[in-house]
């Protein structure tokens, strides 16, 4: 097994755990572009965000209630945030296993 983050989720390297449910592990960045930088990543190890199309509707809704619950626990629902998914080289994706980018903390300048 190749991939850095099955090898976080395995228990084989090291991160810091920020949430975990069922399905997901949410950890802090190691190299974060903001205060606070969150990678949530699906336990399972799928590569591009069209693969979700493969979810059951609760798997994707488990996602969205991970990340209300670390939104919470950050205090970040005031000031906002931004969930990015990199997908492929134009995206620049690094790791080649699924990840939202939860950012926050500061001001995020426009995407693209
Ligand atoms: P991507 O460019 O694929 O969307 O994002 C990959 C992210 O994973 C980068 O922000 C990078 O800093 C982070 N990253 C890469 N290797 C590790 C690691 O070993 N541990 C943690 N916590 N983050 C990592
Ligand atoms: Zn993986």
């Amino acid at each position: 097994m190749e991939c850095i983050f099955c090898k976080i989720i395995s228990g084989q390297i090291p991160a810091t755990i920020i949430a975990e449910s069922l399905n997901y592990i949410a950890i802090k960045d190691i190299n974060p572009v903001a205060p606070i930088h969150i990678l949530i990543i699906p336990k399972e190890h799928v590569e591009k965000a069209g693969e979700l199309k493969n979810y059951e509707g609760d798997v994707l809704k488990e996602l969205f209630i991970l990340v209300d619950e670390i939104v919470n626990t950050e205090n970040l629902s005031e000031e906002g945030y931004r969930l990015i998914v990199n997908t492929g080289k134009n995206a620049g994706q690094e790791v080649p296993h699924l990840h939202w980018h939860l950012l926050g903390g500061r001001k995020l300048g426009k995407l693209g």
